[in-house]
C-alpha cells in the first residue's frame, strides 16, 4: 500500500510549539490529511514518554493507539540540538533521530542521563555534543536507531547551516558519515537544489512537516510502498536506498520557506544570492549583515549548474501548497479565516488532504469543491503559481491567482 509519512514534528513539550499537540490529535489530524504513517515527535522528553507508553503500543512493525480510535502508525522519533565546538567554531545542528523500540528510547535517555544532559526543559533536548559521538553512542545502544540531520540548510541550526554547520557530510560524522543514509532538505529548498551538490547522490532526500501544531502537519513528506507501516522496512528501504520503495516526496515550494532567500527581516529587504554578493552581504538599508538563505548556501556547496537533471539514485518530488492556503488564496482571504476553515473542515470531511492536493482528477475536484478552489489545485499540481521568497525567518509567499482572478468570482459561497 502507499504509505504517506511525515516523520518530524513537535508534541506539545516542545519550545514554541501548540498545546494542541497530543497524541490523539495528532492521530486525528493525520486521518483528516491522509498520513499513514507519523512520528512521535519529543520521545526522549520524559513526561511526553510517559504518555506514549500509556497511549501507544506496538503492533506488527509500528506503534499504534491502544484504544483502537485510529489507524495512524507512529514511529518513535525526537528532534535534538547539538551544540558544540569543532575546529574552533560553534556548531549548532538539529538531528531527527527515530528508535525501533521503546527500549531503545528508555536506554538512550538513561544513557543522555548519565552525561547530565537535562532531557526535561524541552522536547527538542539540547545536547552538548559532538555530532559523531552521539552517532556512535546510539549504535552503541542499538544498531537499529537512525540519525537524520534535519532541515539541513536552515541558517541557524543545521548540518549545512550557513550561521551553524559544516561543508560536507563527512567534515560533521567523521567515519561515522557511512551511517548518514538520508538528510531532510527543509522547508526551504527542494530536491532539485539539493542535486546541484554531487556528494548528496548516495544519501536519500528525505521531507517532513516539522510541525509546530496540528494544522501543519503533511505540509512535507515522503511516500513509500510497503506492505504495512513499518519501522524496519522504513530503515531497510533507508539504508539498502531502495529506489523501487521510496515513491517520492511531496514538497514545498522551497521559496515559501521561511530562509529561502538572502535578507534583513527588520528592513523587509531581501535579494538574490548575486545581489547579496554585490552587497559584500550588507542590508543596503541598515547596514547589518544580512541573513545567508539556503539558496546562497546551496551555491556555494554546489558543483552542478542550478536545475540540474535528475540523478539515477535520486527519488522524484511533487510541489504542493497546503489546501487551506489554496482555499484562502481563492477566496482572498486569510488561511485562519471562518470562511477558509469552514470550506477546508467540509473538503477534508469527504476526502483526505493529500487524496485531493495529489490524485484526484479534475471532474472529481468539480464535483467536491468551487471552480475556483478546483483550477488553483490543479495550477498547484502544474507549477503555474506565484511567488515571493521567504528570507531572515519570514514565509514566502505562493499565489496561485493573481488578483485580477479573484475580483472575477464574486458570490460564490
Ligand atoms: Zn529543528
Ligand atoms: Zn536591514
Amino acid at each position: 500500500m502507499r504509505i504517506i509519512a511525515d516523520l518530524h514534528l513537535h508534541s506539545r513539550f516542545s519550545r514554541s510549539c501548540s498545546k494542541d499537540l497530543t497524541i490523539s490529535n495528532i492521530a486525528k489530524a493525520c486521518e483528516l490529511k491522509g498520513i499513514n504513517m507519523v512520528g512521535t515527535a519529543d520521545a526522549l522528553h520524559p513526561e511526553w514518554r510517559k504518555e506514549i507508553g500509556e497511549l501507544l503500543e506496538l503492533r506488527d512493525g509500528a506503534y499504534y493507539l491502544k484504544d483502537g480510535s485510529s489507524k495512524t502508525a507512529f514511529i518513535l522519533s525526537t528532534e535534538v540540538a547539538c551544540i558544540y565546538k569543532r575546529h574552533d567554531k560553534v556548531r549548532r545542528l538539529h538531528h531527527v533521530l527515530y528508535f525501533p523500540d521503546l527500549e531503545a528510547v528508555d536506554k538512550t535517555i538513561t544513557a543522555l542521563n548519565e552525561r547530565g544532559r537535562n532531557l526535561r526543559s524541552d522536547g527538542r533536548p539540547i545536547l552538548g555534543m559532538d555530532s559523531e559521538d552521539l552517532l556512535k553512542m546510539l549504535l552503541e545502544i542499538d544498531e537499529r536507531i537512525l540519525l537524520v540531520p534535519a532541515h539541513a540548510w536552515t541558517p541557524w541550526f543545521a548540518i549545512f547551516g550557513s550561521k551553524s554547520g559544516f561543508d560536507s557530510i563527512e567534515e560533521c560524522f567523521g567515519d561515522y558519515s557511512k551511517y548518514i543514509y538520508a538528510i531532510e532538505t527543509g522547508l526551504s529548498s527542494d530536491p532539485v537544489m539539493n542535486w546541484r551538490i554531487s556528494a548528496l547522490d548516495n544519501v536519500f532526500l528525505i521531507s517532513n512537516s516539522d510541525a509546530h501544531s496540528c494544522n501543519n502537519l503533511g505540509r512535507e513528506a515522503n511516500v513509500f510502498e510497503m506492505e504495512k507501516p513499518s519501522y524496519d522496512e522504513f530503515r531497510r528501504i533507508l539504508i539498502e536506498h531502495d529506489l523501487s520503495k521510496f515513491l517520492e516526496t511531496i514538497e514545498f515550494f522551497p521559496e515559501e520557506g521561511k530562509y529561502h532567500a538572502d535578507g534583513c527581516a527588520g528592513c523587509k529587504f531581501w535579494c538574490e544570492p548575486e545581489k547579496s554578493k554585490k552587497l559584500a552581504g550588507r542590508c543596503p538599508k541598515c547596514g547589518k549583515l544580512l541573513t545567508i538563505g539556503v539558496l546562497s548556501r546551496v551555491s556555494d556547496l554546489a558543483d552542478r549548474d542550478p536545475n540540474p537533471t535528475k540523478p539515477i539514485s535520486a527519488v522524484p518530488f511533487r510541489h504542493v501548497v497546503p489546501l487551506k492556503e489554496l482555499i484562502a488564496d481563492s477566496f482572498g482571504k486569510r488561511p485562519q479565516a471562518k470562511a477558509v476553515i469552514l470550506e477546508y473542515e467540509r473538503m477534508v470531511s469527504l476526502a483526505g488532504e493529500f487524496a485531493i492536493l495529489l490524485d484526484m482528477a479534475e471532474k472529481e475536484l468539480l464535483e467536491l469543491t468551487s471552480p475556483e478552489i478546483a483550477t488553483g489545485i490543479l495550477r498547484m499540481r502544474t507549477g503555474n503559481v506565484c511567488v515571493r521568497p521567504g528570507y531572515d525567518g519570514i514565509y514566502g509567499e505562493i499565489h496561485v491567482y493573481a488578483d485580477e482572478d479573484r475580483s472575477k468570482q464574486v458570490g460564490l459561497f
